[in-house]
């Protein structure tokens, strides 16, 4: 399993396979511009590269944050069907 994260919303996920296509706002290229000798030379990135280290941490941080939060939502729910 690798990681990937989208150049145009940051959005990082797992996938076996680079996607090219970001999962997440369909983007699969992104644009920057630099002002270079009184012109505009734009580039054009693919939307999804390899995620670095500390996007994979903090995409791991978040899952894991959401996952215990769903836990703890599916954890009082059964609690209230025990008591009514
Ligand atoms: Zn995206």
């Amino acid at each position: 399993m690798n990681y990937y994260t989208c150049n145009a919303c940051l959005f990082t996920f797992a996938s076996d396979s680079m996607p090219t296509r970001c999962p997440d706002c369909g983007k699969l290229e992104v644009q920057t511009t630099e002002e270079k000798y009184g012109r505009t030379a734009v580039h054009t990135w693919p939307a999804v590269r390899p995620a670095t280290l500390s996007e994979i941490d903090y995409h791991l941080k978040v899952k894991n944050e959401i996952d215990m939060e769903e836990g703890t939502a599916q954890e009082m729910e059964a609690q209230a069907r025990i008591c009514c």
